[in-house]
């Protein structure tokens, strides 16, 4: 079996065991005696379930700001930026990656954790929204919510039932698997993408295939597979947006691999590059156990590959472009405007 088939089969099999279509439930992961609750500053929440973390947009020492989904939720709340910062954040109980610099403890990640716990949707709605009217940022992730699409569905469908237009939805994706295609009907999607109060953001896992490799530990062929996951749900027509890990263990023609990088995300969309933010790698107190020497050099190659990056944009897009807040900048391959002003 070839590691594609082997990736998709073992989303297959997390998937059944975190998402009972019965009851609208899925699996999240206790927040409560990890490893994790040492890096986190901010109150837990949902008897321990969740969390509330601070997307902060502002400019931050050696890396570019990150406007996610900070600015787009601001946008589609209407509402000032710093009230909607600090997001409501569940993990879900399963993941099919095993990526080195993942913060959350790797017992989190399966649905066989004993803490973890199924949680009926409407139960997460009503008890993060009670009742209250003040904006805030759900942010469904992980583990990976791409292995249960109904978990969207289920969400948007309940803020609808409850008439809660104060709550934008935020979900993350490892882009390993195109799960909506397969598990939502053409109705469902286009219900997600016309939700006014919503968006994704897809995770490149490395810059090219040596990266890709690197961080997940899987084949480096796999690496062009997000770029087809990403492109279908691009093609669904809701907000989305990318981040891209820069950590690498060969130190070499950085400058030329970030360069492809970008021509690999243009060929997708010519303004593709200008809605992906390249995410800081840091030590956390999980990853601090799995750190050896290239682990270390490749956090300190990422500095290096940032420049590049910055270089590579200045050089490709004029300086208006790259100066809108990113929730403004179009899609040019759908033909009209995707921004959320
Ligand atoms: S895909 Fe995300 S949740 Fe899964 S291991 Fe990688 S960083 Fe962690």
């Amino acid at each position: 079996m070839n590691q594609i088939t082997s990736l998709t089969n073992t989303a297959e099999s997390l998937r059944n065991r975190i998402l009972k279509h019965n009851q609208r439930s899925i699996r999240l992961a206790s927040l409560l005696n990890t490893s994790q609750t040492t890096d986190i500053g901010r109150p837990i929440i949902l008897d321990g379930y969740g969390r509330i973390h601070c997307f902060s947009e502002l400019e931050k020492g050696d890396w570019i700001t990150d406007p996610l989904p900070t600015i787009p939720a601001s946008k589609r709340l209407k509402c000032n930026p710093e009230l909607v910062r600090n997001a409501r954040v569940l993990q879900l109980s399963a993941c099919n990656l095993r990526c080195w610099y993942c913060f959350v403890d790797y017992d989190s990640l399966s649905p066989d954790s004993p803490s973890a716990k199924d949680y009926q949707i409407s139960d997460i709605i009503s008890s993060l929204t009670n009742n209250s009217t003040d904006p805030f940022v759900l942010d469904l992730s992980g583990g990976n919510p791409g292995l249960v699409p109904e978990w969207v569905w289920w969400t948007i469908k309940e803020l609808q039932d409850q008439d809660i237009e104060n709550v934008y939805v935020w979900v993350d994706d490892n882009l390993t698997v195109n799960f909506y295609s397969k598990y939502l009907s053409q109705n469902q999607i286009r219900e997600i993408a016309d939700y006014p109060r919503f968006g994704s953001v897809g995770c490149f896992k490395g810059f090219d295939d040596l990266s890709f490799s690197f961080n997940t530990g899987l084949v480096r062929e796999l690496f062009n597979e997000q770029f087809a996951v990403f492109k279908d749900l691009l093609s669904f027509g809701w907000d989305i947006y990318g981040y891209v890990t820069f950590t690498t263990d060969i130190q070499s023609n950085i400058r030329r691999r970030i360069a492809l990088f970008i021509d690999k995300l243009q060929d997708i969309d010519e303004n593709l590059p200008l809605r992906v933010i390249p995410l800081e790698i840091k030590p956390y107190t999980p990853t601090r156990m799995r750190m050896n020497y290239s682990r270390e050099l490749a956090i300190k190659v990422q500095y290096e590959a940032l420049n590049y990056w910055n270089e590579e944009i200045i050089k490709r897009f004029p300086s208006d472009l790259i100066n809108q807040p990113i929730c403004d900048i179009t899609y040019m391959s759908r033909g009209k405007s995707s921004g959320c002003s």
